[in-house]
């Protein structure tokens, strides 16, 4: 099949490149239902913009480098920040309600946001409503074709740059020919035990883009939410989250002799930056002790009408949040590295460019202020849009010659494997002997993989971020190793 542009994804990244991509023709492939199999729609809190009188997109900025640790590209920032107003009301004109005060949106304020400036839907519910919204638009386009349950397993290239995709779909393989190829896969939380992404977000973009020999960066920046719903056994894979707006209301962590941890470690407490939270949670587990977010006093019987998605996942396991405290554990939540791209979304192969989680474009640094990522998605989404509707004019037939074999799934012995790997010494906390640990099994368990198989693949992706988080632990690395976190822990 031949298109103008093919996007690889059907979440906030790649609907609004899709979208703004007319009159170019586009594929878009998506491994499961459209538009709802990624972590777009499971957005809480919400998208951040500088919309208030006493806001800007330069404080914006700042709030986003400094929780960055400086370590982003401020160019990205200030095109990111700088696009948000226009990108909400872009959302906004195409469907997405909003929650609204009188004129203006209500707007929220989050951790480490010098403002309220956070866009919201039916409270927790933002995700699915811009996510409703993007996918009736695009059902509408007549440019837009869509290929559900079409997983991508490899890139086809010619001439050194990318002009094709490689498909499953229910029929067999499909090979879809195009001019630009945009990966907007998501993320990376199949790698690790806990993780509150969706399945959907199993690393296979940073692997198509490492077959295709593009460049990845800073991998080694990963973010935990500290408050996941802890599984009932002894279970891994994906947690419902427990938003920070919990805490923000007041809710409090305690250890398994109700006593409250974070006022001893952090001067903000329970609301301390995200990853300090995490960490804390992760020494009281290592200690053996169990985690409870207890909201019983600070929300009560408003809980069932004030977080409604939190509410709902607890019931489901038997919890009444609003009468008794919440398990938690830590959850791997989100990837600010991924396949580098410039400032057009250029990844370093011609041909493949790169949105929304599974890109490094620079705008989170080593830390991602909250709510930026539906943001960055809208953002650089959109712009990459605008820029390949030129590609129509140019489209050329090309006959790709690609290997369109099933690479498989990864086998659940190996799925285990390397989300037990990277959990224990590539997570949280890290040090030079796990890292080197992990390296170790990772070579194992590549020697085993049959060449070419997904589980080849996702190793090897599992690899290249154990490598990186190795090169940093002398750098900012300080604050991932055991030695500071016992000082903290004090
Ligand atoms: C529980 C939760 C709450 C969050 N809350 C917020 C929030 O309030 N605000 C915020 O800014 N961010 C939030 N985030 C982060 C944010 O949701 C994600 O970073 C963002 O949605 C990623 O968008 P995306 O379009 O890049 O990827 P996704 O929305 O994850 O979409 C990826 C798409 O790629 C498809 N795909 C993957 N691999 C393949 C393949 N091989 N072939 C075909 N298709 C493939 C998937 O099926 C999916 O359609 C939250 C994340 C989670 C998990």
């Amino acid at each position: 099949m031949h298109y103008d542009v093919i996007v690889i994804g059907s979440g906030i990244a790649g609907l609004a490149c899709a979208l703004a991509a007319a009159p170019a023709r586009v594929a878009v492939l998506t491994r499961g239902a459209f538009g709802e199999d990624g972590a777009s729609r499971w957005a809480q809190g919400g998208i951040a913009a500088a919309l208030a009188p006493d806001d800007s997109p330069s404080l914006h900025a700042r709030d986003t480098l400094a929780a960055g640790a400086q370590l982003n590209d401020a160019n990205a920032v200030r095109r990111l920040t700088d696009g948000a107003p226009a990108a909400v009301h872009w959302l906004d004109r195409i469907g997405a309600a909003f929650d609204r005060d009188g004129a203006g949106y209500r707007l929220g304020r989050e951790a480490a946001h010098s403002r309220a400036r956070i866009v919201h839907a039916h409270g927790d519910a933002s995700g699915a409503e811009a996510m409703r919204a993007l996918r009736t638009a695009a059902r509408a386009a007549s440019h837009v074709d869509v290929f559900e349950h079409h997983r991508a397993v490899r890139l086809a290239t010619r001439d050194g740059g990318v002009r094709g995709v490689a498909a499953i779909g229910p029929d067999g393989a499909v090979v879809f020919a195009a001019n630009a190829v945009v990966l907007a896969t998501g993320g990376i939380g199949a790698l690790y035990r806990y993780t509150t992404n969706p399945a959907s977000a199993d690393a296979s973009g940073l692997a198509l883009a490492l077959d295709a020999g593009a460049a990845l960066s800073d991998l080694e920046f990963v973010q935990f939410h500290p408050t996941a719903l802890a599984p009932a056994g002894g279970e891994s894979g994906q947690l419902p989250l427990l938003t920070e707006a919990l805490r923000g209301a007041g809710a409090v962590l305690v250890n398994g002799a109700g006593r409250r941890f974070m006022p001893a470690l952090a001067r903000d407490a329970e609301l301390a930056p995200r990853d300090v939270v995490a960490r804390a949670v992760w020494a009281e587990l290592e200690r053996g002790e169990t985690v409870w977010l207890d909201a019983t006093r600070a929300v009560g019987a408003a809980f069932a009408q004030a977080f409604p998605t939190v509410y709902a996942s607890c019931r489901a396991r038997g919890i009444d949040p609003a009468r008794e405290p919440m398990p938690v554990v830590p959850a791997q939540h989100y990837h600010m590295g991924g396949v580098r791209t410039d400032a057009f979304a250029r990844t370093s192969v011609p041909g493949l460019y790169a949105v929304g989680e599974v890109a490094c474009s620079g705008v989170h640094g080593a830390n991602r202020l909250a709510s930026n990522s539906l943001l960055e998605g809208l953002v650089f989404g959109r712009a990459l849009g605008q820029r390949l509707a030129g590609v129509a004019s140019a489209a050329r037939r090309v006959d790709l010659d690609v290997d369109a074999a099933d690479p498989g799934e990864v086998p659940a012995d190996v799925d285990a494997a390397i989300r037990d790997t990277l959990w224990r010494h590539a997570g949280l906390v890290r040090d030079a002997h796990g890292l080197a640990l992990a390296a170790a099994r990772l070579r194992e368990l590549a020697r085993a993989a049959p060449p070419r198989s997904a589980a080849a693949a996702r190793i090897a992706v599992a690899q290249r971020i154990v490598e990186a988080a190795a090169r940093r632990t002398d750098s900012i690395g300080a604050h991932h190793r055991r030695d500071a976190v016992a000082a903290q822990a004090g």
